[in-house]
């Protein structure tokens, strides 16, 4: 394993592996470490709740004949537009087959061909077919209900469903444990893990925005917290908006997948007219994020967004794709026979808590993996099917870290009530999340500038404020520091689009970190009374 800048500090006699998140990276995670004992918290049922059991495509991995690890290299940082870090994304390519196989040993049954070798699909931006999938569209829901059952069955996993971690305990630079609360039970209901590691697995920050393909436990709490005991956070301002939601008013919106313009589909406006080769020579499959402004324009200037299926997939919809085709029928509309109404949706995050290459945080005992974290892997824009990767490819290397630091030989787990915590107000935080997941949209959402990008610290400033609870508190400093990172980058790249500064800036090729105190500090400046008057 590759050295790292955050050096360890020995520990003792606390306590064993606490993570945060039963996703894909949680999940592979606890496996990889069995059978050392370690605890796995999650929000909602493991398998539930998670993006990784809703992923349609597959995992990216250059294993078929002809492709190269080079290749799936040069495909990731040309997508990333100059902000790869090489060096993580050639050791993620490398290790993708070495983390296939250990899915299919934990027992996913990725399709195969007739010969009986994997089945290899192409995606956008790949120049090869090195997706592994499963009946088509159904990857993440395939690969979760095989690790969950592998999960069940290791003893030495113990699973803590329904609780909500809210908060990191930290001695300074050490992370000593933290508060977590049973969602079935009272506000009161927290309790204090002591543990000798944590790592947060805790997914993404869609549902800090209106329209998003994710769960409603995407709201970045793992980032909230990571950054709240003082780790450093990259790439905050990189959000990946998919442009082909399926735009029926639900929440979360479902997801019309790539493959559908793979196979042909058009992006039509409601008079039928095809428009995306006026904004890119590949059409449909240009960049997702130069879909999304599509997509998003044709929207807001009253000309509609549709995804035209019908004469590319036709009557093959629903055997080919079905968890598209029955999101279509259950909001009434036959996709065989009618365009689909779509929009940009808010769906991966680049950034995260800052990771190096064995997954350890900034902070002692504290480990990232999965969407949460920041590798530096997918730069300003995730290529297509290299998150499900990146996810076992660090969950593995964290559970090799973790054995590596921390014998494994004192297990006094002490599981304490959190006495001391702030009562949590009474407040109407339903209202809060509303006008929060609106701001983010209208101004930290597919289009921004500065003046918009203001406005939405100000608001997340004043929301702030008032007393909220736990998960509220999180949310807003989540979003606070996508907002930041987003009002400093003043540039257009990747996934990041600045209307005052619409092209990417040679100057600006770089990578951000930011404290939460810098984040505060933007946020506090722009609600000051002079940027509310001007
Ligand atoms: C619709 C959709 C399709 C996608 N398709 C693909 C694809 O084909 N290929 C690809 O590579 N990527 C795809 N992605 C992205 C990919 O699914 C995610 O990036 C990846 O699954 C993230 O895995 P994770 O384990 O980090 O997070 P998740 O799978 O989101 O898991 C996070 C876990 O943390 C829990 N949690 C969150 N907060 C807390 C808390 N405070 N306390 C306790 N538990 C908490 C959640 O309940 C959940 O269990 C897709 C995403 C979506 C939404």
């Amino acid at each position: 394993m590759t050295s790292s800048p955050f050096p360890p500090r020995s520990w003792e006699g606390i306590d064993d592996v606490v993570i945060v998140g039963g996703g894909l990276a949680g999940l592979f995670c606890a496996l990889k470490l069995a059978p050392r004992p370690v605890t796995v918290i999650s929000g909602a049922p493991i398998g539930e709740g998670a993006s990784s059991a809703w992923a349609q495509g597959g995992i990216a991995a250059a294993i078929g004949t002809g492709d190269t690890v080079e290749e799936h290299v040069a495909d990731t940082i040309a997508a990333g537009a100059g902000l790869v870090d090489e060096r993580v994304a050639r050791s993620m390519a490398s290790e993708a087959a070495e983390r296939v196989h250990d899915l299919l040993r934990y027992g996913v049954a990725f399709d195969r061909d007739l010969s009986g070798a994997l089945k290899l699909s192409r995606e956008a931006a790949h120049s090869q077919r090195r997706i592994v999938r499963v009946r088509g569209d159904m990857a993440g829901a395939a690969i979760m209900a095989a690790l969950v059952a592998a999960v069940r069955r290791t003893p030495t996993i113990r699973v803590m469903e329904g609780f909500v971690a809210e908060q990191l305990r930290a001695e300074g630079q050490y992370v000593t444990g933290l508060v977590a609360r049973d969602r079935r039970g009272g506000l009161s209901d927290r309790v204090h893990i002591a543990t000798r590691a944590v790592v947060l697995a805790s997914g993404g920050i869609g549902h800090l925005y209106e329209v998003t393909t994710n769960p409603p436990e995407a709201r970045g709490e793992g980032l909230a917290m990571a950054a709240r005991a003082g780790a450093l956070v990259a790439d905050a301002e990189f959000v990946q908006f998919h442009p082909t939601a399926v735009d029926v008013g639900r929440d979360p919106a479902p997801l019309a997948t790539e493959a559908l313009r793979g196979d042909g589909a058009t992006i039509v406006d409601a008079r039928g007219r095809r428009f995306m080769l006026d904004r890119h020579p590949d059409g449909e499959l240009a960049p997702r994020d130069i879909v999304a402004r599509a997509v998003h324009e044709a929207k807001i200037s009253g000309r509609g967004a549709f995804l035209d299926c019908r004469a590319a997939v036709g009557k093959h919809f629903p055997e080919r794709f079905p968890t598209v085709y029955a999101a279509c029928k259950a909001a009434g509309i036959d996709p065989v026979t009618e365009p689909i109404p779509i929009a940009p949706a808010a769906h991966y995050h680049m950034g995260g808590v800052h990771v190096d290459s064995a997954g350890r945080t900034s902070l002692d005992g504290l480990w990232a993996c999965g969407e949460v974290a920041c590798t530096g892997a997918h730069g300003a824009n995730r290529l297509a099917s290299n998150s499900l990767l990146e996810a076992v490819v660090f969950a593995a290397r964290v559970a090799e870290d973790i054995h590596g630091l921390l014998p494994n030989h004192k297990m006094t787990r002490w599981v304490g009530s959190a006495e001391g915590e702030a009562p949590i107000a009474p407040e109407a935080d339903g209202e809060a999340i509303g006008i929060l997941r609106a701001t983010m949209t209208r101004h930290v959402g597919v289009v921004r500038d500065a003046a918009g990008l203001t406005a939405a610290l100000a608001r997340i400033e004043h929301l702030s404020a008032r007393p909220h609870g736990p998960e509220v508190r999180n949310a807003l400093t989540a979003a606070k520091l996508v907002a930041a990172a987003a009002l400093a980058r003043r540039e257009s790249r990747g996934g990041h689009y600045r209307s005052d500064y619409p092209a990417p800036d040679a100057q600006r090729a770089v990578r951000m970190f930011m404290t939460l105190d810098q984040a505060d500090a933007a946020a506090e400046a722009a609600a000051s009374p002079l940027e509310l008057a001007s």
